[in-house]
């Protein structure tokens, strides 16, 4: 054993090394990244089942690096905004900049575009996190009820409590509420019940396997009947052909998100989606 734990360590470790190495430059970078301009958000439209018409965006981020080596993708350095507790500044950003968004958007178009805004649990623990979106809205001037936070059951695990009383405040101010990749957690139905959703996302990878894996469409079916049965709306997350498509609105989930409807977008590809493109 001990032998093959030097040979693993002999062969793994450059590369865990480079990895490592790769990681803190990047951590360096973003650090100067909100002074320098390096975010931006792009928005994945979502259309209703049933008028077909876009109702609401999701704002995702993204990061331009001031080398290319330091190019990465919201799965690799989000989790390090947050190690590093750089979430919050980056995540208050995100709040200002697609709320701005949506008074823009809420000013060219008659109708209303909400913006979904993916919320991290150690921006959501964070005391000055309620004050954040008070002055996101303030700022903007939208109606609340156009922004939706998006939370994952991981992050209202760790101090439910706390993440609960948080929630409550948010939602007396008029933000929609939305729990995201739902179905990947553990103790999902007690959390439906605690906290005051209004919608429920289902993970893209249910919607991916849909028609491989017969238990996932069980899995589909009974998210989208329980979801209806407590009086939430159903998204599908990741609909890329029509097939899917029309099995999930079969199945009477209410809204669809993926590659099918739109990629994710800067703000005046989704302009011009939504009909404002001359604006
Ligand atoms: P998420 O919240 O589940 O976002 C959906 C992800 O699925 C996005 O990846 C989106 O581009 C991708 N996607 C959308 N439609 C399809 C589809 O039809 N097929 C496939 N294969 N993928 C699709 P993205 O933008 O790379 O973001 C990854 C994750 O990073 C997000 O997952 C979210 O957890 C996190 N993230 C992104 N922006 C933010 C942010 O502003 N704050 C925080 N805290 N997390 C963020
Ligand atoms: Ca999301
Ligand atoms: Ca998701
Ligand atoms: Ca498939």
């Amino acid at each position: 054993a001990k032998e093959l734990g030097r040979n693993s360590h002999a062969v793994f470790s450059p590369h865990i090394a480079e990895l490592q190495n790769w990681r803190s430059d990047l951590l360096t970078a973003l650090r100067s990244g909100l002074t320098e301009n390096r975010f931006r958000l792009v928005y994945q439209v979502q259309q209703n089942a049933n008028s077909l018409a876009i109702t609401g965006v999701e704002a995702l981020l993204r990061w331009s690096p001031p080398r290319p080596d330091l190019a990465a993708r919201p799965d690799q350095f989000v989790p390090l905004l947050e190690q590093s507790g750089l979430i919050i500044e980056v995540g208050g950003w995100v709040l200002h900049e697609a709320c701005r968004q949506a008074a823009a958007w809420r000013d060219q178009l008659g109708e209303r575009i909400s913006v979904a805004v993916n919320i991290s649990s150690v921006q959501l623990h964070a005391p000055c996190f309620v004050d954040r979106i008070r002055s996101a809205l303030g700022e903007s001037n939208i109606n609340p009820d156009l922004l939706e936070l998006e939370l994952t059951e991981s992050s209202l695990v760790i101090e439910p409590a706390k993440a609960a009383a948080t929630l409550a405040e948010v939602k007396a101010l008029g933000v929609q509420l939305a729990l995201d990749d739902f179905g990947t957690g553990y103790s999902s139905l007690s959390y439906l019940t605690r906290f005051s959703f209004d919608r429920l996302k289902i993970d893209q990878g249910f919607v991916r396997d849909i028609f491989d894996d017969p238990k996932d469409l069980e899995i589909v079916k009974a998210i989208i009947a329980m979801g209806h049965a407590l009086g939430l709306e159903v998204v599908a997350e990741g609909v890329e052909t029509v097939d899917e498509r029309d099995l999930l609105e079969g199945l009477g989930c209410d809204s669809f998100q993926g590659y099918l409807v739109g990629r994710p977008g800067k703000p005046e590809e989704i302009s011009s989606m939504l009909g404002v493109g001359l604006l």
